[in-house]
Formats: C-alpha cells, structure tokens, sequence
C-alpha cells in the first residue's frame, strides 16, 4: 500500500526523534525538525519544509477552528456606539450603533452637516460677491 510522507512519519516518530538527537537528519539525508503542533500540542518530528500540524488533516482543522473561534470572540466584543458613546454587545459583526435609533439620529445627523456645510459655503461665496 502506499504510504504519503505524512502517514510515513507518523508511523516512524522514534525513529525520526532518535535520529533528530543523534544528528539531526534522516539516513536520507533530510533535515529533521522538532516541532510542536499547532493543532493539538503535541512533540513531533518531520522532515516534511511545509509541516505545522502533526497530522494536517486533523490538527490542521483544528487550529482552523481555534483560530475562527477566537476571531469571532474578538468581533463579539464590546463597541462604543459613533452616535451616543454607549458601550454595546453588537448583534452584527459591522455593527456601529447601539441601536436603530441611534444609527437614525447619526444618520440624520450627517446629512445636515453636509448640508450645512454646503450653506456656509454658498454663505461665503456669498459674502465675497458684495
Ligand atoms: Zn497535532
Ligand atoms: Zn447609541
């Protein structure tokens, strides 16, 4: 049956952690790293460049999940609301406003100013006319 690289090295861990204290590389000739999975935690020993995972699969997806997990505990938590400056929870991820009325008043709120700074500069060319 053939074996990939992976499944190769999981099955010879002793003998690539003897060979890694001894001289560092394979009878092959390849440079043995010890690494420490960035899935489970786990010690192992690879010759593979691309290895983090010592199973790729498997802990691959688990650091995957990790990563989502805490990406999303990041994104969950608290925002100051651009219109009062409360401190909310969002419900959504692009959440700027503790609420609808909030995100209706700041609304409101741009719009006039844009407005009103297109007076005080209708104002302006105005007063420079007379
Ligand atoms: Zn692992
Ligand atoms: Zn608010």
């Amino acid at each position: 049956m053939y074996m990939t690289n992976e499944e190769w090295e999981q099955n010879n861990q002793d003998y690539l952690k003897e060979s890694y204290e001894e001289t560092g590389f394979t009878t092959g000739g390849y440079a043995i790293r010890k690494l420490i999975c960035g899935g489970c935690g786990r010690v192992f020993y690879t010759t593979i460049y691309t290895k983090k995972y010592c199973h790729s699969y498997w802990c691959g997806n688990q650091a995957n999940n990790r990563r989502q997990r805490e990406y999303r505990q990041m994104r969950r938590q608290d925002l100051v609301c651009q219109c009062c400056g409360e401190k909310f929870t969002p419900k959504r991820a692009d959440a700027r406003y503790c609420s609808n009325a909030c995100r209706q008043k700041d609304y409101r709120k741009r719009v006039t100013d844009a407005a009103s700074a297109q007076n005080e500069h209708l104002d302006k060319c105005n007063a420079s006319a007379k």
